[in-house]
């Protein structure tokens, strides 16, 4: 039953891309091929198996098309995500099982590929992993493809020739269907799967369009058609909605629209509080395709560089060269602001398939960072020399993430010490006073910040890691997450050790973890005694609105009644009552 007759209804799903939008829906459901197992006479077996391997052949031509139009019209990022799903393609267990049923069955191609993609699917989605189950998601979509090649079945939908605006819903979005559409007329996403690393929300999110997935039977209970009001603030999907909803929602699109008003007109200001003191507000970056969003945010420069985003979705490492390049065009783009290149992070969740990281208990707590590098003499090598090369084209500045020790920090040193040597002895121009500094992320690091102080040019504080390491709470396990306070005290007392250390030796602190980009935590952060903050490149804007109102006495006084108390959330009451009194038009939300 459409619920066009039926009154409001509201959905609930996760949030993954900021905005309201309301209009009717287009309801893609996903084309269901009808397969039917047929025996076939020997001789003509292979011939079914050319058959097959041609449908390969034709889908990976059109993948690589889609890859070529998405890198135009997006960033790289979002093209990577095809080389997943090229990858696939070239799987032999799938592929050498599809030849097995064809040839022991005597089975036709849709039917062998049907059955072999299907059991794989079935495995990845019944893992308890959010990462695995949207892989289980991108194989559907390659499936889909092939067979639709083995059937010669055309695309279902042609979004790039959309004639009206709507919002697209559906059980999931694949790459290659969001890859078609056209900007002007899609509104908005709603799924009802997926999670913040999907990507559907990582697309909707580089498109700049609200998106809420994780809807669970929305498109089953919609119907193309039907008006909705979506909301990629809070994640809810309201169908039919009343007068008096349209009236909230109008009041809070009024709000956002004179807010973005404001952060407009400031951003080509500094970033300095009420009363002079200057913030350096930089941003974090994942490669050099995110160069113009710094830019157009009105960041000062880098804060961040995650290499590490080169080295994944790649089927090989980026060697020195293609390193050098990237980080010269940021470095060069960006000039005079500075740009913090941080070495290498794999490990942990992040891991680069042709580094063939073996499996550990404790990932977190494993091979990864500068342990990984300092064992990797070679790949850390190549990227010391790629950013020394690049350190001449402007201001570029290094970190280390990770270091837990002075060790560590010692036999870093050394590495690049002697990369120094061979460029110089190369004739190859570098930077002689590049500026080197550690990131304080583990809890030893901020308890030695006095020692590491004398040694490092500045330190930037990954709040995600100090987080989960000081209260033993992973990141990524939203069962663990109520645990996951940013304000509980023995956080602050470590960021308090390690500015007091920094301003002891005379260098300053960041700060690059989500925290950074939070605007209830920046005038605490500030009143500890931040020199920077580092965030995505969005949400540069409302941080810096923020700074530009806090008074220094106001953000000092939060900071010490903060390093008084004893209780998390009564130290987050305290943050959210300044920054709603100091900002309030960036909490002029509908609660
Ligand atoms: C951090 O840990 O806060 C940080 C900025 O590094 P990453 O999130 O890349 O681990
Ligand atoms: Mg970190």
């Amino acid at each position: 039953m459409s619920a066009q007759t039926k009154g409001e209804k509201v959905f609930t799903g996760i949030a993954v891309s900021s905005g309201v939008c309301r209009g009717k829906v287009l309801v893609l459901h996903q084309t269901r091929h009808v397969i039917t197992q047929r025996a076939l006479p020997a001789a003509e077996i292979p011939n079914e198996i050319k058959r097959f391997e041609q449908s390969l052949l034709r889908t990976r031509q059109q993948i690589a098309e889609i890859q070529r139009r998405v890198a135009e019209t997006m960033s790289s990022s979002e093209a990577d995500i095809f080389d997943a799903h090229l990858l696939m393609l070239e799987d032999h267990v799938l592929i050498d099982e599809v030849l097995k049923i064809i040839r022991d069955q005597s089975a036709n191609a849709e039917f062998a590929f049907h059955s072999a993609s299907e059991k794989y699917v079935a495995v990845l989605e019944a893992v308890e992993d959010e990462y695995l189950r949207e892989r289980a998601a991108d194989l559907r979509d390659l499936s889909a493809r092939v067979l639709d090649n083995l059937l010669d079945v055309r695309d279902q939908f042609d979004l790039r020739h959309l004639t009206e605006p709507c919002i697209l819903v559906g059980h999931d979005l694949s790459p290659s269907v969001t890859a078609q559409l056209d900007k002007n007329f899609v509104l908005g996403f709603a799924t009802d799967i997926g999670g913040k690393t999907s990507h559907t929300a990582i697309m909707a999110r580089s498109l700049d369009i609200p998106a809420v997935v994780g809807l669970k039977t929305v498109s089953e209970e919609l119907t193309s058609g039907d008006y909705v009001l979506l909301d990629g603030y809070s994640g809810t999907v309201t169908v039919n909605p009343t007068d008096r909803t349209l009236f909230a929602y109008g009041q809070l699109e009024k709000n956002k629209a004179t807010l973005e008003e404001k952060l407009h007109e400031i951003l080509w200001q500094p970033a300095v509080t009420l009363c002079g003191q200057a913030i350096h507000l930089s941003a974090n970056i994942e490669d050099q395709h995110d160069i113009d969003s710094v830019i157009q945010h009105g960041a000062e420069g880098v804060g961040l560089f995650r290499t590490e985003f080169l080295f994944l979705n790649h089927t090989d490492s980026p060697g020195e060269e293609e390193q050098f390049q990237a980080y010269r065009t940021v470095a060069a783009a960006l000039k005079p602001h500075h740009v913090i290149i941080r070495t290498l992070d794999l490990g942990g969740d992040k891991f680069a398939s042709q580094l063939q990281l073996a499996q550990e208990m404790n990932p977190f707590l494993g091979w990864r960072a500068i342990r990984f590098c300092l064992a990797q003499p070679e790949l850390f090598r190549a990227q010391l020399r790629a950013i020394l090369r690049a350190s001449t084209e402007g201001n570029v500045k290094m970190m280390y993430p990770m270091i837990s020790g002075l060790d560590e920090w010692n036999q870093a040193t050394a590495m690049l010490e002697k990369c120094k040597a061979e460029l110089r002895a190369e004739k190859i121009p570098f930077d002689e006073n590049l500026e080197v500094g550690a990131m304080i992320e583990i809890p030893s690091a901020a308890l030695i910040a006095d020692s590491l102080a004398k040694r490092v040019k500045f330190f930037s504080i990954g709040s995600n890691d100090l987080i989960q390491y000081t209260l033993a709470a992973d990141r990524t396990n939203e069962k663990v997450s109520h645990l996951y306070e940013p304000t509980h005290p023995a956080i602050l007392q470590l960021i308090k050790m390690t500015v007091d250390a920094a301003k002891k030796h005379k260098i300053w602190t960041g700060v690059c973890g989500e925290i950074g980009g939070d605007p209830v935590l920046v005038p605490l952060l500030i009143g500890l005694g931040i020199d920077e903050l580092s965030c995505a490149p969005a949400v540069i804007p409302e941080v810096k609105y923020m700074i530009r109102r806090i008074k220094m006495d106001e953000a000092r006084a939060l900071a010490e009644f903060a390093l008084q108390s004893e209780s998390p959330t009564e130290i987050l009451a305290r943050c959210l009552a300044l920054a709603r009194a100091t900002a309030p038009s960036l909490f002029n939300d509908l609660g």
